[in-house]
């Protein structure tokens, strides 16, 4: 009778001991994400839920292929037990197997073993061990809030495209996992859109970094790298009615963040009422203070305590914001200035009737709204005085739109984008698209030129906002 040593008892050069096995995981080890293998590699777990890493060498393969069949077990003798070395760690367990061709494989039924082996770590750990740059692999679990489309790489190396995969935690902390090319591919949507909202993914040996871009926490996979969505695991049953409740409470944090072609479709993308927005924590949530979200609402009030555009300056792009008045503009590097670039840059009111929220306005999209370009406005239609608003801006109370904008800070949203109301038409006549109250105390001319301009010369503000841009 052979005596069966558990996984977690086995020490470094041991090589007499018998063990009871599944294979869970496999993969290929490749060397600086180069092809070529290097090492054919496997993870068992016993009856008690310990892994253990196999290695075997390249010339073995036939015993990987023959052997290595996920969710086989076996009874295994003749092995090597080594220390596990900290580089690339998959596992805590402290040896790791060497099989090669004279060890001894007795199939056994697999029914007994447990079905998953995950170590895995907190986000706060996951912090610590990006800080402390510690080389162990890290497995992950949490919930996933949105998946990316597929992202073409702009660095010009072996990798070609990505998907961002959006993971929160019940702390509301937020990671990205990034799928390189095939596993981008290769991510099953049809999977997760046949579960109930929310699904959880268990993610094994990442490596986690900071991605320099935006200051996130990214889990980068490794060829060591597999992932399941709702896995049957303890984790997930102690968890799953928590993250339930969390997403009852905060439908948004499932918010779509993949920005649709066609504008239609683009400006139904995360349509919430403003009472529900002013019901977030966006402080202490990026997962919500990363995303866009729509509205149609009513343009309350334009505010009048401040500029409402801006001057910088036109030279060898300088870009420095200018000061005095409009036909003495002055930058403090160049000196007196006989043209400059003139911004929109003012902030609104808006109501749908539950709430209101005040957002700003820049350039574009201003200009989408008022169909004239600042210059314009400024230098042909006369408004220079950037603390009185221009009559067409004060028109703009009473108007509706659909806007699509994301959190800036406690008092701001900011405007991403604007879609005119009616679909088909260019623009509305006067008489319906303004309510008589902001015809009062508008001035009669300009108006009805401004009204008609509404969203038909976004072409024409566009290729102004690029000719700007580009001095
Ligand atoms: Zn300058």
């Amino acid at each position: 009778m052979v005596q069966i040593t558990p996984i977690k008892d086995l020490e470094p050069d041991d090589t007499r001991k018998f063990i009871e096995a599944k294979v869970y995981r496999k993969w290929i080890a490749t060397k600086n994400e180069e092809t070529t293998p290097v090492s054919l590699c496997s993870i068992l777990i016993d009856e008690e839920g310990t892994g253990v890493q196999v290695n075997i060498n390249t010339n073995d393969s036939a015993i990987f292929d023959k052997y290595m069949q996920i969710n086989k077990a076996y009874r295994i003798s003749n092995f090597i037990c080594e220390k596990t070395l900290d580089w690339q760690r998959t596992l805590p367990t402290k040896v790791t197997l060497t099989i090669g061709k004279c060890a001894n494989f007795e199939p056994i039924p697999p029914d007994r073993f447990p079905q998953h082996c995950f170590h895995f770590a907190s986000y706060d750990e996951v912090c610590n061990r990006i800080e402390y740059q510690t080389p162990i692999l890290t497995d992950y679990i949490g919930c996933i809030c949105n998946i990316g489309n597929i992202q073409h790489s702009k660095n010009p190396n072996s990798r070609k495209y990505f998907r961002l995969i959006d993971i929160i935690d019940l702390n509301n902390n937020y990671l990205q996992l990034i799928l390189w090319n095939e596993r981008a591919t290769s991510f099953p949507i049809d999977e997760y859109e046949s579960h109930t909202k929310p699904v959880l993914i268990a993610v094994s040996s990442c490596w986690p970094n900071i991605f320099t871009g935006t200051g996130m926490v990214q889990l980068k996979p490794t060829p060591a790298t597999y992932y399941y969505l709702n896995p049957n695991i303890p984790e997930y049953q102690n968890s799953i009615s928590a993250y339930r409740e969390l997403f009852s409470q905060k439908p948004m944090l499932l918010a779509d963040k993949n920005r649709r072609q066609d504008p239609q479709e683009e400006q139904r993308r995360n349509r919430i009422t403003l009472q529900e927005l002013n019901t977030y924590d966006f402080q202490n949530n990026k997962v919500l203070r990363n995303n866009k979200y729509t509205c149609e609402a009513k343009i309350q009030q334009v505010e009048n305590n401040r500029p409402w555009f801006y001057a910088s300056c036109d030279k060898e792009r300088c870009n420095k914001k200018v000061g005095g008045k409009i036909h003495e503009l002055l930058c403090p590097t160049h000196g007196t200035l006989k043209e400059a670039n003139f911004s929109y840059c003012f902030r609104i009111l808006i109501t749908d009737g539950t709430s209101t929220i005040t957002l700003a306005l820049l350039c574009n999209n201003a200009e989408k709204l008022l169909g004239i370009s600042c210059k314009k406005m400024i230098v042909e239609l006369g408004f220079d005085n950037k603390y009185v608003l221009p009559d067409p801006i004060k028109a703009l109370e009473g108007t509706t739109h659909i806007f699509q904008f994301h959190y800036q800070s406690p008092n701001q949203y900011m405007v991403d984008d604007i879609f005119p109301i009616n679909h088909t038409a260019t623009y509305t006549p006067p008489n319906t698209e303004t309510p008589p109250t902001a015809d009062i105390d508008t001035p009669k001319t300009n108006t009805p030129k401004m009204k008609k301009n509404l969203f038909t010369s976004s072409d024409e503000a566009e290729t102004a906002a690029k000719k700007q841009k580009k001095t």
